[in-house]
């Protein structure tokens, strides 16, 4: 999957240098300037991907001085964090755009995950198969989701005790996040079933029945969902990436969400980030 887009990189660029060598009409330059542009893209989100799996390089927390409001701070490879415009989470508040949003295909089955594992930052569900969502016509395959709590994201300034970011990829690599928030409730049957091997200490992790994930198993088209641009929420806080923020929470007990919180020690929620000049869809 690498090799393919380093491969599409070279062949934009290429043509690139062969649009500058010919110096060609002003209409030429303005589709260079874009190719360019997509070329950092596709860089910055192949570098977010590789130190997503090489994520312990370097350390960063969720308080102190390493907290953060200085993760900018903590790499060269963390700038985004600081300097970027459309950073997550946010609060989903004021003038939305109202813009019958197109349904958003779910093709959740066979759901199939390798590990849950504590790296410190969340508890997360590896993924060997099984989901995928079609968003733009493009379809993104599920790779893993993790647990934030309180939420990261907002709605109209209120938290909620729980947020599950489902983080999908597509097969040039661009990020969707799915997001759900889930309300004070009853127990929750997929977490009943994560959390019997829940990895209660940073570096644990266990594998995982293959009918864990069977109460989230679905086909459906779901247009019920706020939508943004954004940012992964930990470091490097890459954008470019697609936020959809279901409308509908799910339910949570009281007991499951302690029991995270015992595996996390501490909130793991980013503050939320200035909106700046984006455009929340609904
Ligand atoms: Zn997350």
């Amino acid at each position: 999957m690498k090799k393919k887009s380093l491969a599409s990189l070279s062949s934009i660029k290429l043509s690139i240098s062969l649009l500058f060598a010919f110096s060609i009409p002003p209409a030429f330059a303005e589709i260079a300037k874009e190719v360019a542009h997509e070329i950092k893209e596709v860089k910055t989100e192949i570098k977010a991907i590789k130190e997503n799996h090489t994520e312990k390089s370097l350390h960063w927390t969720y308080s102190g001085n390493e907290g953060p409001e200085f993760w900018g701070d903590l790499s060269a490879n963390y700038t985004t964090c600081k300097i970027g415009r459309n950073q997550s989470p946010i609060d989903i508040k004021g003038s939305l755009l109202d813009a019958e949003l197109p349904a958003i295909t779910f093709k959740y089955n066979m759901l199939t995950p390798s590990t849950i594992v504590n790296n410190g930052h969340t508890v997360q569900v590896n993924m060997w198969s099984g989901g995928e969502i079609t968003v733009d016509n493009i379809k993104f395959k599920l790779k893993q989701f993790h647990f934030h709590t309180p939420s990261e994201n907002k709605i109209n300034g209120q938290s909620f005790p729980l947020e599950a970011h489902f983080v999908h990829l597509s097969d040039d690599n661009k990020i969707a996040v799915v997001a759900i928030l889930f309300s004070p409730g009853a127990d929750d049957a997929t977490l009943t079933n994560l959390w019997k091997t829940l990895p209660m200490e940073k570096g644990d992790e266990s594998k995982l029945d293959s009918h864990s994930l069977k109460p989230l198993e679905m086909e459906a088209k779901l247009s019920n969902y706020y939508r943004f641009n954004g940012s992964l929420t930990t470091p490097p806080c890459t954008e470019g990436v697609r936020w959809i923020v279901m409308k509908q929470p799910f339910h949570v007990s009281k007991q499951q969400v302690e029991k995270l919180q015992k595996a996390l020690k501490q909130p793991n929620n980013r503050p939320v980030q200035p909106l700046n000049a984006r455009v929340i869809i609904e």
